[in-house]
């Protein structure tokens, strides 16, 4: 008997980096170890010397395959002497994990995509060759002219629970053919982990629909709303007073902290944060109680009961999660010390 491991790992295609996958065969009771690829077909090596390796870090159940099957994330190492591959940004989520784990950082991410026809590259929601209707009835819409793909939204859900990732919601967003999941709240590895496992599934379930999942920050111009990955975090003491939390929205506004964030935050940044569309403008920082037009946002329950998380609203759809933990918990666990 056999069973198949589909190793699944991020590449170096820039501005935005995107995940490979290839399966590899397996005896009953071999375990799935480290492998390779040609780094010169995913931007992450040159042709004269091509290969990169893969160190499995995750595994869960394959909900395609089901049985035995299983879904190996890896990280990048470069060949040799196994260094951290460049193009690898788990390792300094690792290295800000141990660093800061006494906090017991926890996060929770907001990943909103929107299904496009592959050959127009319009949003599904919309009508060929026309616009509909403003927005305004499509957030958490019901009903045939509000909605498409909830088909495959469902499927996501039941996919992300028999790979036991760590999924806590969805909801049709503000935008026709625009949705969102939700991953959390788990440590600063982990939600990296969830979240690109989370798109791995979408996009295969895309497939076999026939619509390409897009993480495109600013899919429509005009007046539409961006795609964003709104991340609550907190730490032990957020979760515990409220001078916690506010002095975690302090931190990511400290001299130099919006710059250094904004870069991590996903490209097309300024084309999102506009201060238009439930933003505020990239080159302005605030937060303030159950402000949808702050950088940061204090959600009303937490100004309530004195305790809790803050939400940064400012990362794009396409950012990379493990860029974005490292930074949150670095900048608030740094300046709490
Ligand atoms: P919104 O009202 O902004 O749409 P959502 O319900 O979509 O909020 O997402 C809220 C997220 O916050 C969820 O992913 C949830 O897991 C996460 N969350 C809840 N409590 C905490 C906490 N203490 N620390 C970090 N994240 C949290
Ligand atoms: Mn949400
Ligand atoms: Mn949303
Ligand atoms: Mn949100």
């Amino acid at each position: 008997m056999s069973y198949t491991a589909e190793y699944i790992w991020i590449d170096g295609t820039a501005p935005t980096a995107e995940v490979r996958a290839k399966t590899k065969i397996l005896a009953d009771g071999e375990e799935p170890g480290i492998w390779g690829f040609d780094g010169s077909s995913t931007n992450q090596a040159s042709g004269d010397n091509s290969d990169v390796v893969l160190q499995p870090v995750f595994s869960c159940p394959d909900p395609f395959r089901g049985g035995d099957n299983i879904l190996v994330l890896c990280e990048t190492l470069l060949p040799g002497d196994f260094a951290v591959h460049p193009s690898n940004t788990r390792a300094a989520a690792r290295e800000a994990l141990e660093k800061y784990g006494d906090h017991e950082p926890l996060f929770g991410m907001e990943q909103e995509y929107t299904m496009l026809e592959p050959a127009s590259g319009w949003p599904a929601g919309f009508p060929p060759n026309a616009f509909p209707l403003p927005q305004g009835p499509y957030y958490c819409g019901v009903g045939a002219v509000k909605i498409t793909g909830r088909d495959i939204v469902e499927e996501h859900i039941d996919a992300c629970l028999k790979a036991r990732l760590a999924i806590s919601g969805v909801n049709a967003e503000v935008m026709p053919g625009q949705w969102e999941f939700q991953i959390g709240p788990v440590d600063t590895v982990t939600v990296g982990d969830h979240i690109w496992m989370a798109r791995y599934l979408m996009y295969r379930i895309g497939e076999k629909h026939h619509l390409e999942i897009s993480l495109a920050a600013k899919p429509m111009k005009g007046d539409w709303n961006g795609a964003g990955m709104h991340t609550n975090f907190s730490t032990k003491a957020m979760r515990e007073g409220y001078d916690a939390v506010i002095a975690a929205a302090e931190s990511l506004g400290a001299p130099g902290k919006p710059e250094e964030h904004l870069a991590g935050y996903g490209i097309g940044i300024e084309d999102r944060l506009t201060g238009e569309h439930e933003t505020q403008r990239y080159d302005q920082f605030s937060y303030g109680v159950s402000d949808r037009g702050a950088s940061v946002r204090i959600p009303w329950q937490v100004a309530q009961d004195k305790k809790g998380y803050i939400e940064d609203r400012r990362p794009n759809a396409n950012a990379d999660p493990y860029v974005v933990a490292t930074l949150m918990t670095n900048t608030v666990c740094g300046a709490a010390l």
